[in-house]
C-alpha cells in the first residue's frame, strides 16, 4: 500500500447491501482511474447471516479493522428472521454508531433529474434538505435496556447538552457548507418541545448554540408540524437535525419525495471516524434477483469521497465524488434509465456499469 492510499473498510453486509455494494465498488474502480486516486480495500465480514453461521454478528476483530480504516463503506445488515434471544433483531450498523460516536446521521434528501418522487407538485423538482439524524443517544439509547414486565414496558429517552450541542454546530457548519454552493443557510431544529421536558432542553442547547453562527438563520418545528410540512413544502427546508428515532422515520419519509430507498445516501459521521451507506436495509423481498436500486449506495460512495477529500485534504476526492452525482443524475435525467423501484427493467450491474461508464469516460463534469 502506498501512502497515499486511503484504507476503506468494505461491509456488504446481508441481502442486496452486497448487491449494491459490488455496483458502488465498480464505480470507485472508475473514479479511480480518471482522477488519479488510490484506495486499499478490505472486506470486513459482519450481519446476520454471519450471526446465523458464527452467533457473532460483529466479531471484534471485524471492528477493530473498520476502527482502523480511514471510511468505512457499509451495505446494510439484518434479516428479519434471524433475531438475537431478547427477540430484537442483528443490528451491527447501530453498535458502530455508539462504539465510534457517530453522533451525525447525514441523510441528504435531493431530487435526481428525471426521478419522480411522491409529489406531483413541480417544485418538488428542486428539493434539496439534509435531515441530520442525531444518532447515539434519543430513544435508541435505552436499546437494550428497555424495562419489560408483565403490565407494562418502558424505554427511556436520553438527551445530553454535549451531544446536542455537537450536532447542532455539525448542523450549521454544514448549513454553511451548502450556502457557498447555493444552499438556503436555514437550520430548523425538530423536536416535540410542547410535550416533553428533554425536548425543551434540546431547543434551549440549540439555540445557544445557534447564537455563535450568526451567518445562518435559526429556526424550531414540532416534529407533527414538520411530517405535514415535508409533504407539503419540502423545497422550502435546508437542514433539519432532530433526535434519532425522529431522524429515522422522517428520512424514510424524505425518501418516498424523492423516488423511494433506492435514491437515498447516508453518512454517520463522528469527529474521527466515519461510516457511509444506503438508507435502506437488506430487502428480502427483492434481494437475490439483480434488480435492486444502487444508487442510493453509489451517492453514499460519493459521499465517503468527499469526506475523505475534507478531512484527509485530498481535492482529487472532491471532484470524483462531483463526478459521481453527476454521472447519476446523467444516467436518470438524460438517459432515462429506469430501475425497477420506478416501474423500469434496468438491473443493478447495468445501472453500475453505466454510472461508472459516464464517470470513466468524462462526459460528467465534476464541476
Ligand atoms: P428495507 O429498506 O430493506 O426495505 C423496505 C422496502 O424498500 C422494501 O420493499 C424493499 O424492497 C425496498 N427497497 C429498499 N432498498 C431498495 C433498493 N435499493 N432498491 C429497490 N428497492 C429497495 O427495510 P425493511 O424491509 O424494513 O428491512 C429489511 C431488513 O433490513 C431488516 O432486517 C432490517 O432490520 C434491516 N435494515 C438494515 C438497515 C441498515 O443496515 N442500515 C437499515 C434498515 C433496515
Amino acid at each position: 500500500m502506498t501512502s497515499n492510499q486511503h484504507r476503506i473498510a468494505v461491509m456488504p453486509g446481508d441481502g442486496i447491501g452486497a448487491e449494491v455494494m459490488e455496483a458502488a465498488l465498480g464505480v470507485l474502480d472508475a473514479a479511480e482511474r480518471r482522477f488519479g486516486f488510490a484506495t486499499a480495500r478490505e472486506r470486513v465480514p459482519g450481519g446476520a447471516l454471519l450471526y446465523r453461521e458464527t452467533g457473532a454478528a460483529l466479531p471484534e476483530d471485524s471492528f477493530n479493522r473498520a476502527r482502523d480504516a480511514d471510511a468505512i463503506l457499509f451495505g446494510a445488515m439484518g434479516w428479519p428472521d434471524i433475531r438475537y434471544p431478547d427477540g430484537t433483531e442483528i443490528a451491527p450498523q447501530l453498535e458502530l454508531r455508539v462504539r465510534l460516536d457517530l453522533f451525525a446521521g447525514v441523510r441528504p434528501i435531493r431530487a435526481i433529474p428525471g426521478v419522480r418522487g411522491a409529489l406531483a407538485d413541480p417544485r418538488a423538482e428542486t428539493i434539496d434538505l439534509v435531515i441530520l439524524r442525531e444518532s447515539t443517544e434519543g430513544m435508541f439509547a435505552s436499546r437494550g435496556k428497555g424495562l419489560v414486565t408483565h403490565d407494562y414496558a418502558e424505554d427511556t429517552q436520553r438527551i445530553t447538552r454535549a451531544c446536542t450541542e455537537k450536532l447542532s454546530h455539525f448542523a450549521f457548519n454544514l448549513a454553511r457548507r451548502r450556502k457557498s454552493r447555493g444552499g438556503k443557510g436555514l437550520v430548523t431544529l425538530v423536536d416535540k418541545a410542547n410535550v416533553f421536558a428533554s425536548f425543551a432542553f434540546m431547543r434551549q442547547v440549540f439555540h445557544e448554540v445557534a447564537a455563535r453562527h450568526p451567518d445562518i438563520a435559526a429556526r424550531h418545528h414540532y416534529v407533527d408540524a414538520m411530517a405535514l410540512d415535508l409533504v407539503r413544502r419540502p423545497w422550502e427546508f435546508d437542514v433539519l437535525p432532530m433526535e434519532n428515532l425522529f431522524g429515522d422515520i422522517l428520512s424514510d419519509l424524505g425518501a418516498g419525495l424523492i423516488g423511494g430507498m433506492g435514491f437515498a445516501p447516508s453518512a454517520d459521521v463522528g469527529a474521527t471516524h466515519a461510516l457511509f451507506q444506503p438508507s435502506h436495509g437488506s430487502a428480502p423481498d427483492i434481494a437475490g434477483q439483480g434488480i435492486a436500486n444502487p444508487t442510493a449506495m453509489i451517492l453514499s460512495l460519493a459521499m465517503m469521497l468527499d469526506w475523505l477529500a475534507e478531512t484527509r485534504a485530498a481535492p482529487a476526492l472532491a471532484d470524483a465524488a462531483a463526478a459521481i452525482t453527476g454521472a447519476v443524475d446523467t444516467a436518470f435525467g438524460t438517459h432515462r434509465l429506469r430501475t425497477a423501484d420506478l416501474g423500469g427493467a434496468t438491473g443493478t450491474v447495468a445501472l453500475g456499469r453505466t454510472i461508472a461508464a459516464l464517470v470513466a469516460d468524462g462526459a460528467v463534469d465534476p464541476t
